[in-house]
């Protein structure tokens, strides 16, 4: 289908843009296009106005910003501008050796044309219970950088998914960028599970995992992804998984909590409760892997 009429804006810095939207009455934001002009050729959506991001170098590239910052906990940590695109992430060293679990979850991103276009900043904007790079910034502790009308502020992961297809960012702000807390010495582990290929994930999890010693788990942190309408931490797990020997029956043992607090949905793809069987399924394969045990 032909999208409704609107019109096009290609601003080139964040302050045009969000005057931009605080004059419009229905702007949307375009960023790679690969969710938002779907929803306007099926007319699931008729702005007025469209704000193309893709002239504002600001918006794009990975930084280290060391401790600087407002991540939790001061440490190191990498900064990843909204506009930057899934291919530029996945090339990245500094990602695949910093952030493990975001590379492994943006390498399971659709195909290669998807992850051409498609940005980050653009997948967590949109938050899809289905997309895969949610429930890995939960896990990693994510800050997100919004911009609007007043200034910067940094909202928390925790705080930024707030229902389905719903975020913290306002009509008239902008996801500016994302920043991650850098964990060394963490492992990684992403499960995926498709019914074919390059598709959204039926369930999705993603593991880090901290060993004491290089034996023992002292700390998990866990992101379930199509367990409810926002990404979710499963923290049940996290805690059983504390003192843990990660022996597959030991994990397994941990990650029959996986589904506790979920609500999944069921549709074509599975019901609730092939999901929550799926869940602890791959929070076993997860775990086992980030401890340096792939099954
Ligand atoms: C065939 C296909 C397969 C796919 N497979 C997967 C998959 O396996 N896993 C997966 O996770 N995703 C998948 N996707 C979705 C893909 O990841 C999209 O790129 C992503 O969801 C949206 O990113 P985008 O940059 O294209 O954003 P856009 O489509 O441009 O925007 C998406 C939404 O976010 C808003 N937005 C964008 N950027 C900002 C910003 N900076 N500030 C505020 N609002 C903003 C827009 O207004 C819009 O509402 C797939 C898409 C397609 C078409």
């Amino acid at each position: 289908m032909i999208p409704t009429a609107f019109d096009y804006a290609r601003p080139t810095s964040v302050d045009e843009a969000l005057r931009l939207l605080a004059q419009a009455d229905d702007a949307k934001v375009l960023a790679g296009g690969q969710s938002l002009l779907p929803v306007l050729r099926m007319r699931l959506n008729a702005p007025d106005l469209v704000v193309d991001l893709g002239r504002i170098d600001s918006l794009r590239g990975i930084r280290d910003i060391g401790g600087g910052g407002a991540v939790a906990g001061g440490g190191g940590a990498i900064e990843i501008g909204a506009m930057t695109p899934y291919h530029e992430i996945l090339a990245s060293d500094e990602i695949r050796q910093e952030l493990t679990l975001l590379h492994h979850a943006v390498a399971e991103v659709g195909d290669p044309q998807i992850r051409h276009r498609g940005t980050l900043g653009g997948s967590l904007a949109h938050a899809d219970p289905a997309g895969d790079c949610g429930a890995v910034a939960l896990a990693l502790e994510a800050e997100m950088v919004i911009a609007g009308p007043s200034g910067e502020r940094v909202v928390p992961a925790a705080d930024f998914f707030q229902d389905l297809f719903t975020t913290a960012v306002g009509d008239d702000e902008l996801l500016v960028a994302i920043r991650f807390p850098v964990h060394p010495g963490w492992g990684a582990g992403y499960q995926k599970f498709v019914r074919t290929a390059q598709q959204w994930p039926v369930v999705a999890v993603g593991a880090c995992v901290h060993l004491a010693d290089g034996k023992t788990i002292s700390e998990a942190r866990i992101g379930l992804t199509n367990m409810g309408p926002t990404p979710l931490r499963a923290r049940a797990v996290e805690e059983a998984l504390a003192g843990v020997t990660p022996t597959p029956e030991a994990v397994g043992a941990a990650c029959a909590a996986a589904a506790d607090g979920t609500s999944p949905p069921s549709d074509l793809n599975g019901d609730a409760d092939y999901r929550r069987h799926l869940a602890t399924v791959l929070a076993r394969r997860a775990v086992l892997a980030a401890a340096g045990h792939p099954q």
